[in-house]
């Protein structure tokens, strides 16, 4: 027995039937999923009985039967980073570490595991996404595994790695002569014309629904209990408003109680709509021409703008917008303290962390969560030339010796703090 009963247009509530349908056609609202939360009669022990995926939630997720894709998505590790605190100047720091999310490293995995589901629920043979390459790449590896036919569309100019990590599983790449917000107009053409099954236009409901998972786990994770504050990248808008729902769901259905955390939106300066919003008191973005390293959150339009602001408003958070430099600084700081290797998008969050404390918008003293939803191995251009080259010796140990013993003294009379303690020192902090 499911819970999921239908679609809601978020706007007007009119109820609309569990199929490949997007807007309201009374108000062109969003639509999504509806549960009987009554209904759900869910323990934390049950939840932690189960298996290490996004599907131990599944009460809570839109499928009609059993899960098809995703077993090993989601579940990813909440670290807790004390070294990364300890330079920030903060008391409680975790890092929600989706840049090794299963399959392909990023938070996509969560919100193709579900609209993939869906799509073979409701008889699609084709899976298809407008992306900015995560989740180009993402569909790419599900279809695959499924072995359902997949076309995916994204703009010409992406990273190497972005591009060989669609091409690898063999679909057909559409690379689109214009920015995201081209390519996701085309797409919806598309989707118009063909019964294609795109994850992020048509079967957008289902595909949203994926992200609430991300919210569940930190819950979860913490003990069953809310962080105090939370900091999300905002691109089109899915994620961020998806983890405050899945939090406000979870008190809803009794697995956790007390006040939802403080919701921070983390853009970069080059492709601030809704931080812009924020600031100016707008409850819609306006479009912007993207121009940032951070391609993976590159959306001048974003589809959620409204519902992003909505989320940030309602509980009382923020938003901050940070600089390329900034993110690179950010990338080699969570490497260097924590052993974690993002790409822009997580240097974007992390960035807007440091500068949400620093502002004083985010306590020092108070629990903070920031989601690092992708991977720097993905990316390596945005940091290769920056860092340091491999000492390069013969086979002779007493090469070795003569290189160690040189080291050691230039070391010692150097009066650069930097050489001294050689990790990454240049970034500053609060
Ligand atoms: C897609 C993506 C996001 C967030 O996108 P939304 O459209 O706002 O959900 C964040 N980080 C990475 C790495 C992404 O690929
Ligand atoms: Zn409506």
């Amino acid at each position: 027995m499911s819970a999921f009963l239908g679609l809601q247009c978020h706007l007007c509530k009119t109820f609309f039937a569990a199929e490949a349908t997007y807007v309201c056609d009374r108000c062109l609202g969003p639509l999504e999923p509806l549960y009987d939360y009554s209904a759900i009669a869910l323990t934390r022990e049950q939840v932690a009985s189960r298996p290490k995926n996004l599907w131990r939630y599944r009460e809570l997720l839109p499928i009609a039967g059993e899960p098809r894709t995703g077993f090993n998505s989601g579940f990813t590790p909440l670290v807790r980073c004390d070294r990364l605190a300890a330079r920030l100047g903060v008391d409680e720091l975790y890092i929600k570490d989706d840049s090794v999310n299963h399959p392909t490293l990023s938070y996509k995995d969560r919100v193709v595991s579900v609209a993939a589901t869906r799509a073979i629920e409701l008889g699609f043979d084709m899976l298809a996404c407008a992306s900015t390459g995560n989740l180009a790449n993402s569909v790419a590896a599900h279809a695959a595994r499924l072995g359902i036919d997949c076309c995916v569309f994204i703009p010409d100019n992406l990273e190497a790695g972005k591009l060989l990590g669609s091409a690898i599983f063999n679909p057909t790449i559409l690379a689109i002569a214009g920015n995201y917000d081209d390519v996701n107009r085309l797409c919806t053409q598309v989707a118009d014309r063909y019964r294609w099954g795109f994850v992020n236009i048509n079967l957008r409901a289902y595909y949203a629904e994926g992200a609430k998972t991300l919210g569940f786990e930190i819950v979860e994770q913490l003990g069953w209990r809310y962080p105090k504050h939370l900091v999300s990248p905002v691109a089109g808008g899915t994620l961020l408003p998806r983890i405050v729902r899945g939090l406000r769901e979870l008190r809803e259905v009794g697995l956790v109680d007390g006040q939802l955390p403080k919701v921070y939106a983390a853009q970069a300066a080059g492709c601030s709509p809704v931080v812009n919003a924020l600031e100016a008191g707008l409850e819609h973005p306006e479009p912007v021409r993207p121009n940032t390293i951070a391609k993976s959150i590159a959306i001048g339009n974003p589809a959620d703008g409204y519902q992003v602001i909505q989320s940030v408003r309602a509980t009382g958070g923020g938003g901050a917008a940070v600089s390329d430099e900034q993110i690179v600084d950010a990338i080699r700081l969570l490497a260097e303290t924590e052993g974690i290797f993002t790409e822009p998008a997580g240097g974007t969050t992390l960035a807007a962390a440091i500068e949400l404390v620093r502002r004083g918008a985010i306590p020092r003293d108070e629990s903070i969560v920031v989601c690092v939803t992708g991977n720097g191995y993905k990316t390596a251009e945005v940091v290769a030339k920056q860092l340091n080259d491999p000492v390069r010796l013969t086979r002779s140990f007493k090469d070795f010796e003569t290189w160690w013993r040189e080291r050691d003294a230039r070391l010692k009379a150097s009066e650069d703090v930097r050489l001294k303690a050689p990790r990454y020192g240049a970034v500053s902090v609060p």
